[in-house]
């Protein structure tokens, strides 16, 4: 199968925590991405308990995806087992992020789902960004939150209850850019509720936004599957 590898993903994903951090989604050495291995069931994700500063491609490590650790130097983060069960819940998945990015996980404190109040929202969610379940680490309880939840939404991202955001998208840099644009939407609806009551888009509009955003606007692209 086509596609990077491992040490083509291990540069993408040492360039891309850095943009979790020149975004401010987190704080101290919380936050990971991963991205699946095309072809393999493996994917190559951020160590655990390494300042961000220290990241570089040979600190990322390849993990099964049960989460169990196959090359690196440094113990896997300690959401490889979610990341994995996503990977092996969703095969259309190529990468995962996860951060306690300040507005949305606000949001996730208060278990509220955030409403479909902006067309940015609308392009890129396609609706609410859902609540998942309250779940402890270990085992297989946040990724499945993850993945059931995510199933009933056409979101990329989820605010697990009491936790943070997960993202997916087809590789890890759109998962990224669920992750940044949750937070700007999470912020944006903040502020306008503590203004006012934010007026819903239509079921019809979001549609329409969503369509169009996903299947029209940009650059071509080769078909997604
Ligand atoms: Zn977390």
């Amino acid at each position: 199968m086509n596609g990077p590898s491992v040490q083509q993903l291990r540069e993408t994903l040492a360039a891309l925590h850095a943009e979790l951090v020149r975004y401010e989604l987190v704080t101290w050495t919380s936050g990971n991405i991963s991205a699946r291995v095309p072809g393999a069931n493996l994917m190559v994700i951020k160590p655990s308990g390494v300042d961000y500063s220290n990241l570089t491609p040979a600190s990322m490590v390849v993990c099964n995806l049960d989460g169990e650790l196959v090359d690196g130097d440094h113990a896997p983060s300690s959401d490889a087992e979610a990341h994995g069960y996503v990977y092996r819940a969703m095969s259309h998945v190529g990468g995962v992020v996860h951060t306690h990015s300040t507005y949305a996980t606000a949001w996730s404190a208060r278990a509220e789902a955030i409403p479909c109040v902006l067309t940015a929202q609308a392009d890129e969610f396609g609706g609410e960004i859902p609540v998942g379940p309250f779940a402890l680490i270990g085992g297989d309880a946040i990724g499945k939150g993850i993945v059931d939840t995510l199933a009933q939404h056409r979101s990329p991202a989820v605010l697990m209850r009491n936790h943070g955001v997960f993202t997916i998208g087809r590789d890890a840099r759109a998962a990224v850019k669920a992750a940044v644009m949750c937070e700007d939407v999470a912020r944006t609806v903040h502020l306008a509720r503590v203004l006012g009551e934010p007026v819903a888009i239509s079921p019809g509009d979001v549609d329409a936004l969503y369509d169009r955003y996903q299947n029209i606007y940009g650059q071509p692209a080769a078909p997604q599957r």
